[in-house]
């Protein structure tokens, strides 16, 4: 039996993933210190005899008993809310805890897989993103933490790559949204949707034109299967490109709930990127992936996941 280490495993995404290495019949180990996660997203795993939990900061010397054939390094805060409030540890955690994943991985004759993402290209200049565009980003603005944490891995899996022989792999991932996600992490989608819920006006930030393009959690975990599985060491865009505006996004939520709130405009956060697409010309020529799931599908079971959250939660989570 393969065996597979998570990091970030109790995340939104990282709880995707085990689920997957464990119906492709891998041993998991999912490591995470719960500072953005929550143990419910993997609660349903923890009888199998092929999955594992450690409750440890990767920013630490990690130890893991046993053999291990592959590392995928997911831990890290992820939404903008998040990296603001803890900063350093967002750093140390795409610094520090990618060298530790690294180190580990020599050690075990390990494949590492990063979670890398569309922040490297910043405020992008170039549109859609391709991969060999080298970004736009201000190093000492709010989102520099984050953006620069994410390239500083990306160089440093790569340096392990060139100079020690490493088998690695990169996923940039764009905007992935599904059951699973926090309500409260103010990303765009359970901002809009726990607001309908909640009967409150759906916060727009600025008017709206910003652009993003939303992949639905099931295509995204496919696509980093296969890139894992591929023998691809550069960096691979993973994202539906299905383009939208941030104000049409809300008017597709207010529909999709039958709220009668409507959009109101904040203040649009320094450097929020003003448009995000992915190229995925590299994705379909060499991973054969492109996403399945539509907006509208997707959505719909996003919205059943956060309808199914008890009252208690919908308002609690809010604060
Ligand atoms: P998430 O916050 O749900 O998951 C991150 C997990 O990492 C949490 O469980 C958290 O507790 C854990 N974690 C954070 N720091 C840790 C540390 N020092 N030690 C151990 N565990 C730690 O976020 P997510 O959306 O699932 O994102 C997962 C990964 O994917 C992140 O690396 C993120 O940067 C990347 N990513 C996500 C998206 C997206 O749209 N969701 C886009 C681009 C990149
Ligand atoms: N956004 C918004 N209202 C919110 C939360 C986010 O209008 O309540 C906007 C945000 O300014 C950005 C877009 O939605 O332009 C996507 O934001 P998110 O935090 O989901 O992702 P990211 O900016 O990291 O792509």
């Amino acid at each position: 039996m393969k065996r597979v280490l998570i990091t970030g495993g109790a995340g939104f995404l990282g709880s995707h993933l085990c689920d997957r290495f464990i119906k492709e019949g891998y041993h998991v180990i999912a490591m995470d210190n719960l500072i953005t996660g929550d143990l419910k997203n993997i609660e349903h795993l923890f009888k199998l005899p092929n999955f594992e939990f450690y409750h440890h900061d990767v920013s630490k010397f990690i130890h893991v008993p046993g053999e291990l054939d592959y590392i995928l390094h997911f831990a890290s805060p992820a939404s903008p809310i998040d990296y603001l409030k803890i900063p350093i540890q967002t750093l140390k955690v795409g610094s520090l805890g990618i060298h530790n994943c690294l180190g580990l991985a020599r050690v075990k004759g390990a494949r590492v897989l990063i979670a890398s993402t569309s922040e490297v290209y910043g405020d992008p200049t170039v549109h859609p993103q391709p991969e060999e565009y080298w970004g736009n980003v201000n190093p000492v603005g709010p989102r520099g933490v984050y953006d620069e944490a994410k390239r500083f891995q990306e160089a440093m899996t790569m340096a392990y790559h060139t100079f020690h022989g490493l088998e690695t792999r990169i996923v940039r991932i764009f905007n992935t949204y599904g059951p699973r996600m926090r309500l409260n992490d103010g990303r765009v989608l359970p901002a809009f949707i726990g607001q309908a819920l909640r009967g409150e006006d759906l916060t727009m930030f600025g008017d709206g034109s910003q652009t993003r393009a939303f992949c639905y959690v099931d295509d995204l975990v496919e696509g980093i299967y296969r890139l894992l599985l591929s023998d691809y060491a550069q960096p691979v865009n993973i994202g539906n490109p299905d383009e939208i505006t941030i104000k049409e996004f809300g008017e597709e939520i207010i529909k999709l709930t039958g709220t009668e709130q409507k959009l109101i405009s904040l203040p649009l956060p320094t450097d929020d990127p003003k448009q995000r697409k992915p190229d995925i010309t590299k994705a379909k020529a060499i991973l054969g992936w492109e996403p399945k799931v539509s907006r509208s599908e997707g959505l719909k079971i996003t919205y059943e996941y956060f309808k199914s959250l008890s009252k208690d939660e919908l308002f609690k989570m809010a604060n």
